[in-house]
């Protein structure tokens, strides 16, 4: 056995299975009458992809995304009666993959179309989904051929779509223009497939609509807990927690200066360094004012000790971030773990003092946190 677990690990990563099931349930509820997969590509939002997709089973999902083969195998151990989809679609030698863990490639060109097409005529009639590009520009066929292949699939019924999927651009903005367009371009090309299952909206765009969500919703980050409507109070519930160990506590006096580059004290100061840098995915646009990009957002970047925030004081470093906890007295010790993102300071606050999205923060996490499930 590897010793790796019994290492007393300076940063953990909490993660809340019970929450993200909670989490799903209510999309679930707000993607109705359409059924509800789990989008759980990147390793599970960063979070790990077996023990989401087994809570997530569990909890009764039978359907779920991931973006790779690969991925599609692991979350197959986790899920064995499950569809699971394949958002990358296929390439040559990916066939052989995908038809032995019975994972559904979800086709994006009709190059393909034709490649699948050929797989089945030797391998047998095999299920895939359609990729529709409704504005985008992304990933899919466009709405002309996928018409031209409906007209197709009257006359060839062994070899037809099990869904027809297409991407919102703009779903985190709901007044923007193109969601009701994309919605129309995906309602015409569905008219070719009255049989066939389809599939519209992510996370934000299942709070678009009844008349978006379709026969399949495909929620990512909202399970994750993060936020994916701009403007409105985050309906989820927390799911991710990490928190590093402080390993060295210093009073330095005003005019002493912190980290890289040299960020000078404007007052007599305790300085805390903790054990999380970039490397671990706490990015260095976070670092206080003393890099240039800090200065686009207007969110102060800070941990969470003992109550309160506390301000990240200078450059962060690959394995070391420096915080100003002069404000927290004497209720601060070495040892003691600062919370980076959670239930005291929410994961898309971090993002935004760090310029980015909730998404980015959690598929940046790295490998050297001490992860912890809690199942209940
Ligand atoms: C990532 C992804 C999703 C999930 O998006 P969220 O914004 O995380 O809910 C759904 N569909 C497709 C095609 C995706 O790439």
């Amino acid at each position: 056995m590897s010793g790796v677990q019994e290492i007393p690990s300076a940063l953990r990563l909490t993660i809340d299975l019970a929450a993200l099931v909670e989490n799903w349930r209510f999309m679930a509820l707000r993607s109705r009458p359409a059924r509800t997969s789990a989008v759980v590509k990147a390793n599970g939002y960063g979070l790990g992809i077996a023990p989401v997709v087994r809570a997530l089973y569990q909890a009764g999902c039978r359907d779920f995304f991931t973006a790779t083969a690969q991925e599609g195998v692991a979350a197959r151990a986790e899920a064995p009666q499950a569809r699971i989809f394949v958002l990358n679609g296929l390439y040559p030698g990916l066939e052989v993959t995908l038809s032995a863990a019975g994972l559904i490639p979800v086709l994006a060109s009709l190059e393909q179309v034709h490649s699948w097409r050929d797989h089945c005529a030797v391998a047998g009639s095999l299920p895939f989904a359609l990729q529709v590009d409704t504005g985008m520009n992304r990933l899919g066929v466009s709405p002309a051929e996928a018409c031209a292949l409906a007209a197709e699939g009257r006359c060839q019924s062994r070899f037809s779509p099990e869904l027809i999927m297409s991407h919102l651009a703009c779903a985190d903005e709901p007044s923007h223009a193109l969601n009701a367009k994309q919605l129309q371009s995906f309602q015409t090309v569905m008219e070719g497939f009255a049989e066939i299952e389809s599939s519209l909206c992510n996370s934000a765009g299942i709070f678009l609509g009844r008349s978006y969500v379709g026969d399949l919703t495909r929620p990512g980050i909202a399970l994750y807990g993060g936020d994916c409507v701009e403007g409105v109070a985050n309906p989820m519930k927390p799911v991710a927690s990490a928190k590093a160990r402080i390993l060295q506590l210093r009073r330095v006096p005003h005019g002493g200066c912190v980290s890289y580059g040299a960020t000078p004290l404007a007052r007599d100061s305790v300085i805390a360094t903790a054990a999380v840098g970039y490397a671990d995915g706490y990015l260095r646009s976070l670092s206080g004012a003393a890099i240039p990009l800090r200065r686009l957002s207007g969110e102060r970047p800070v941990g969470h000790l003992a109550g309160r925030h506390v301000p990240i004081f200078g450059r962060i470093t690959m394995d070391l971030t420096m915080f100003d906890v002069t404000d927290v007295g004497p209720d601060v010790a070495v040892g003691d773990f600062i919370e980076l993102f959670g239930h005291q300071l929410p994961l898309d606050t971090v993002a935004r003092a760090a310029g980015t999205i909730g998404y980015e923060i959690l598929t940046s996490l790295g490998d050297r946190y001490a992860r912890q499930y809690i199942e209940n």
